[in-house]
C-alpha cells in the first residue's frame, strides 16, 4: 500500500510514528512523508538564526526520520506559521499525493491548536478528492481511486473522539522515542515551553494502550466524507 503522511511541520509526526513503524515492519508499503510548510519559524527562541538556515536544519531533522522509516521525505514549501488554502498549495499537494499514488492519508485532526495544522487538514481533505478528477491538471497523472484518510490523535479540547487504536509493541513504541529524537533542534524547543516531547509521547502512548488493554497504542479517526472513508482492515 502506498501511505501518505501529511504534516504541516517536521516533527508533527509522533503521534503515528508508531503505526508508521508497524506498516514498515510488516514489509511491502511505501511510505511517504509530506510536510506542507518549510519549518522556518522552528528555532523558536533563537531569532537570531535566518529562517534560510532554520528551515535547512529542519529539512536535515526530517530527512533523518524518513531515512529511519525507510520513507520519502517531500516539503511543500509553505511559509512556517503562515499556510493558507490557496490555489497553489492545493495543486502543490494534489500533485505531490499523485507523485507518490497515495492510497492511504494521515493527517492532522480538523481542530487544533495550530492554523497551520487545521489548514493541512483542511488541504488534504480537498486534494485527495481532487487527485482522481482528470481536469484538476498537475505534473502527474490523476489518481485512479481516492485515497482514504485517517486523522491522527491530537489530544483533549479539540472534539477527538479516537476510534481505531492500533497496538504498538515495546520495540516500536522505543524506535518511535529514539527516532522522534531525531529532531534535536525540536526536542530542545518544547523543553522550554513544557516536558520533553518524546516522553511525553511515551506517555501518550502507554494511556492510549490502557484504555484498550494494551501496553502501548496510537489512536485514530477515519474521514467520513463520501470516497475518503478508510477501511478499519487499513492499520496494521
Ligand atoms: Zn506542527
Amino acid at each position: 500500500m502506498n501511505i501518505v503522511h501529511v504534516a504541516a511541520h517536521q516533527d508533527d509526526e509522533g503521534h503515528s510514528l508508531g503505526t508508521l513503524l508497524k506498516f514498515k515492519q510488516q514489509g511491502g508499503h511505501h511510505i511517504t512523508l509530506i510536510c506542507t510548510t518549510n519549518g522556518d519559524k522552528g528555532m523558536s527562541w533563537n531569532p537570531e538564526i535566518p529562517y534560510e538556515k532554520a528551515a535547512a536544519i529542519r529539512d536535515k531533522e526530517m530527512r533523518s526520520v524518513a531515512k529511519a522509516l525507510g520513507a520519502n521525505y517531500i516539503c511543500l514549501g509553505a511559509e512556517d506559521e503562515f499556510l493558507y488554502d490557496t490555489k497553489e498549495m492545493r495543486l502543490r499537494l494534489i500533485d505531490a499525493l499523485r507523485a507518490c499514488r497515495a492510497e492511504l492519508v494521515f493527517t492532522h485532526w480538523i481542530n487544533d491548536y495550530n492554523l497551520d495544522h487545521t489548514t493541512t487538514a483542511a488541504l488534504v481533505f480537498q486534494a485527495t478528492m481532487n487527485s482522481i478528477i482528470t481536469s484538476m491538471v498537475s505534473e502527474h497523472p490523476a489518481l485512479e481511486e481516492t485515497p482514504k484518510i485517517y486523522y491522527w490523535d491530537v489530544g483533549d479540547g479539540f472534539g477527538f473522539e479516537g476510534t481505531h487504536f492500533v497496538e504498538i509493541s515495546e520495540e516500536l513504541i522505543h524506535e518511535k522515542v529514539r527516532i522522534i529524537r531525531l529532531h534535536e533542534s525540536q526536542m530542545e524547543v518544547m523543553r522550554k515551553i513544557g516536558p520533553d516531547f518524546a516522553d511525553m509521547l511515551y506517555e501518550r502512548a502507554k494511556a492510549v494502550g490502557q484504555r484498550v488493554g494494551v501496553p502501548f497504542a496510537e489512536v485514530f479517526r477515519p474521514c467520513l466524507a463520501s470516497r475518503r472513508t478508510p477501511l478499519a482492515s487499513m492499520l496494521p
